[in-house]
This record gives C-alpha cells, structure tokens and sequence, in this order.
C-alpha cells in the first residue's frame, strides 16, 4: 500500500511547486490563477482525474522505525509518511497547497473555520501581557476574540481606523506583537493600505496579519508585504455556502509552528479540517478565478447604475469610493474589486424593507448573514455580523443601523437583476 502511494507520488514529482514567496520587496504582479495551475497536479487512484479523499484517521508504516522520524516533523508530501490526520492528511494537503500557490506563500494550513484560522494564528505569536493594534471594523467575531475572549486572557488590543495608517502607528506600544486587519473591511469596505501598514509593522519588529476573506484572487497581501493571510473559507473560496473553513497562509516555519507537537496552537487546540471538507474545496477552488471575475463584474455594474441613480452606496470599484486609487494600486490585475456591495438605507426598518422586497417579491437575493455565495446574500450587519460590536464604537467606525451589506451573486442576467434592485429602491428609498 505504501509501496503504491510511494509510486503515485513519485510520479508527480517532476512536476514543479512554481510558489514564489515574498521576501524582502513587494513584487505586486502576481497571477494567482496561473500560479495555482502550475501547482503539482495530484490523481485519484485507478487514475481519478480527480484526488481520492483520504479518510483515515490513521496511517500504517512498513517499518516502526519510520514512525520516530514522522514525529521529527517530516510531513507527508515532504517525501515523509502521514501518521495521524489531526497532524497531516494528504487531502488536506492537497487543498493547502492551492492556497499557498493562489497566495504566493511557501505553505498553508486549512482548518475547521475562519475564527479558528484567525485565533490559532494570533495566540501562536501573543502570550498573556502583549498587545494587538487591530482595525476596528473587523468581522463581529474577530472584534469579540480580540476585546473580549482574549482581553480576558491578558492579550490587549487597541482598535484604529484602518483607513488611518498613521492611528495604527500610534497605538504601537512596547508590548505590541501584531498589527491586524482585513483588506477591504467587514462591513464598512474601507480599505488597508497594507504596503504601508507592512513596512510600519517591520520598523517596529510585528507581524501584519490580514484577512483576506473579501478579495481571495483579486488581493495578494503577502506580495505586498504581508506575513501572515487568514480566510474564512466559509465565504468566496468555497463559494457554496455549504461548509466552513479557514486556512492560515504563511511561511513554512510558521505553519511548522502551528503544527508543532509541543506547542502548536493547531495541533494541540484541534481546529482540524475534515478531509471531506477539504475534498470539496479541492473541486471548487480550480474555478474561484471565474467565479471571483464575475463577482466583481457584476457588483460593479450594479454599483454603478445605483450610483447613478443617486443612492448612497460603496464599493471599491467605483471612483467615488475614497480610497479607489489605494485599492487599484494594489489589486492584481483581471478579478475586478470583488462582490461586496454597501448601501445606506439610514434606518433598520428601511435596509429590512428594502430586503424584504428584494427577497420576497424581487427575488433578487436571500437575506442571510455570509458572503461569496453564488446567490445573492442580503444582511444588515449593524444587528446581524457587527452585533458584538457596542453601537458606540459602531458609530465610531461609520456602521450606520442601516446599512445594508450585499454579496452579489453570479446567477440570473445582469440586466434583470439591475432592474429588480432598481424597482426595489424606488419603492422603499423615493418614496
Ligand atoms: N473573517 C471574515 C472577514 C468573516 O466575514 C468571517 C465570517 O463571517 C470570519 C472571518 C469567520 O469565519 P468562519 O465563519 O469561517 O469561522
């Protein structure tokens, strides 16, 4: 069996991991769809043109004496044996090595969610007495892990503007270990300036930490100078809504960390990945770019015809978004600027009629929380993503109540979906 697994791999060996890790100078030309076609391609067994997924829990060696050298670290596709699927899995591997090509980093690690990607990650580098500075228009459940959950283990963070590079700067005290943000903000869609937010954390010797949940293909932040990217992959990397993930792209020292058997925050606080899981993403990842291009095609298109009816509403892509120019410098080129529209609706009672209408009647989306499904996803987040967040700092940061969060989807024509929403705001922001 071993024998045969020894076989199968040998025979994909030639052909080469083509991941160009950052280090040192930002390299913004990046092709993250390219990069993942160049990654080793892995067969089924009886010739699959698709990956078995590998089930066990448990694996045989043909001597004990390959078993020690396993727990020396020797992973799997590294020419080693797998041992336990809690540590590594060769599924699993598979769909980590699609990430670390699409983000250009040496490797990845897929876990059970993005919260346990995000969590894992940041205690593996913070112990009790340092200090985070955070955006403060994170995800609802980021902003309770690092407030609340982690505050009350002794790891403080300071929230800041992450539209203000210079707020970040401030917030840096001597016990700081990471600047942390999200590329284009959860709900509020500003943006961060990572380049400059990763040479602020390198001057003080921190880590920057950024979720990339929202822009998957069209933002590489490694390349522009980050250390660490976390996803949900619950939301545009599945793109099925029927599963959560998350993964943490890194360097393969820091992945070895997490894994470590001593003290890795993966391997010892569990958040494994289910090979199952892994399989299916496996299948959906090859076609994220397509799915990202059209994304991003019709979220602008919509965009562009609300604005043009006078509507208060965000997105990157449009010119009147205030850090356009920021977002366009920084984007890879082709995939657009992601599917995550904003509007303004002033008034829970409006973004919910506005919603109501465009479910119900329009059939335009689905009021539901998450995004980067292929269908439409509709949410206030001021009571629904943001609710950890307490209405002062929402205000803070621009969270209207009414504000009305959507995910554009890939289904439908264009035009009947523009003339659904079109139809729909008239009744509830004209009148
Ligand atoms: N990061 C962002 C930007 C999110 O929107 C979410 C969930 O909505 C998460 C992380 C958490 O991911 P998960 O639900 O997969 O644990």
């Amino acid at each position: 069996m071993y024998l045969r697994y020894k076989k199968q791999f040998s025979v994909h060996l030639n052909i080469t991991l083509q991941q160009k890790y950052y280090k040192g100078k930002p390299m913004q030309k990046y092709d993250p769809e390219q990069a993942l076609a160049e990654v080793r391609r892995e067969f089924g067994e009886h010739g699959g043109v698709t990956p078995s997924i590998s089930r066990s829990s448990t694996f045989t060696v043909m001597e004990p004496g390959t078993m020690p050298k396993i727990f020396e670290g020797v992973r799997g596709h590294k020419g080693g044996c797998y041992l336990y699927s809690r540590h590594f899995n060769p599924t699993v591997d598979i769909a980590d090595r699609y990430l670390a090509a699409i983000e250009g980093t040496e490797s990845a690690l897929s876990t059970a969610s993005g919260m346990s990607a995000i969590a894992c990650t940041l205690l593996q580098i913070c112990r009790a007495g340092d200090h985070i500075v955070s955006s403060s228009t994170v995800y609802g459940g980021t902003h309770a892990l690092l407030g609340e959950l982690f505050s009350e283990m002794g790891i403080h963070t300071t929230f800041v503007d992450p539209a203000n590079t210079e707020d970040f700067e401030k917030a840096i005290t001597p016990k700081t270990k990471i600047i942390y943000t999200e590329t284009i903000a959860n709900p509020t869609l500003k943006i961060s300036n990572i380049p400059v937010l990763s040479k602020l954390a390198h001057k003080n010797g921190l880590k920057l930490i950024v979720d990339n949940t929202f822009t998957p293909m069209v933002l590489s932040p490694i390349r522009l100078g980050a250390d660490i990217v976390v996803y949900s992959m619950t939301k545009f990397i599945n793109g099925a809504s029927d599963l959560i993930a998350g993964a943490v792209c890194a360097s393969e020292e820091f992945i070895n960390q997490l894994m470590d058997l001593h003290t890795g925050r993966v391997m010892l606080l569990g958040p494994t990945i289910d090979p199952r899981t892994s399989f299916d993403l496996i299948q959906r990842i090859p076609h994220l770019a397509l799915r990202m291009r059209e994304h991003s095609r019709r979220a602008l298109a919509i965009a562009e015809r609300l604005e043009k009816m006078g509507i208060q509403i965000t997105y990157p892509g449009l010119k009147s978004h205030p850090q356009h120019e920021l977002i366009t410098s920084m984007i890879n080129e082709g995939y657009g600027y992601s599917g995550l529209i904003t509007i303004d609706c002033k008034t829970t009672q409006k973004a919910e009629k506005l919603m109501s209408i465009l479910q119900n009647k329009e059939r335009f989306g689905l009021i539901a929380v998450s995004l980067g499904f292929f269908d439409t996803l509709m949410s206030c987040p001021g009571s629904s993503t943001s609710s950890e967040i307490s209405d002062n700092d929402q205000k803070e940061m621009g969270l209207s109540p009414g504000l009305l969060r959507i995910s554009i989807g890939l289904t439908g024509s264009l035009e009947k979906r523009i003339e659904q929403i079109e139809r729909a705001i008239k009744v509830v922001l004209f009148n």
